[in-house]
């Protein structure tokens, strides 16, 4: 049975201003993800605060949204089967210095805020932030 699915992938500011993008693609591509769109962008701080508005509450959100806004990202639908949960697995706890050995954020991220990548959390969290990103 099939269980194609298709999530949301970003490649934050940290990764790019490393010029990491390249290298993290590499890690999809082995790990049989198929990036179907993507492009490099820079955000708004008003756009960065819509996408992460379910964190508005937080006390790290202000700078949340001025890190992910602060560059440009790439942003990538990435399809696989069970794609939201394997690219969960394979980017590793929110704190790089709790991911998992092999894991992206334990490779490339620097610190709780600057863990390189961001992941949908939900398959319907993947549609709303594909939606985000790619409407046309
Ligand atoms: N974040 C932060 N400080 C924290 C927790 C999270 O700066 O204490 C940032 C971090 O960049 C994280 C993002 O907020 O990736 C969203 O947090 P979430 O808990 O949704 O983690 P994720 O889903 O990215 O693993
Ligand atoms: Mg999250």
């Amino acid at each position: 049975m099939s269980n194609l699915e298709q999530t949301l992938s970003i490649i934050k500011p940290d990764a790019v201003e490393r010029n990491l993008q390249e290298e993290i693609k590499k890690n999809f591509i082995e790990n049989n993800f198929i990036i179907k769109k993507e492009k490099k962008i820079q955000i708004s701080k008003s756009e960065a605060e819509d996408f992460y508005k379910v964190h508005q509450s937080k006390p790290f959100y202000n700078e949340l949204c001025n890190y992910l806004s602060s560059g440009p990202i790439i942003v990538m639908i990435l399809e696989k089967e069970s794609a939201v949960k394997e690219n969960r697995k394979l980017m590793g706890a929110t704190d790089p210095t709790k991911a998992e050995e092999g894991t992206l954020r334990k490779k490339y991220g620097i610190s709780i805020d600057k863990n390189s990548v961001h992941g949908s959390d939900s398959i319907e969290n993947a549609k709303i932030e594909i939606e985000f990103f790619f409407k046309f």
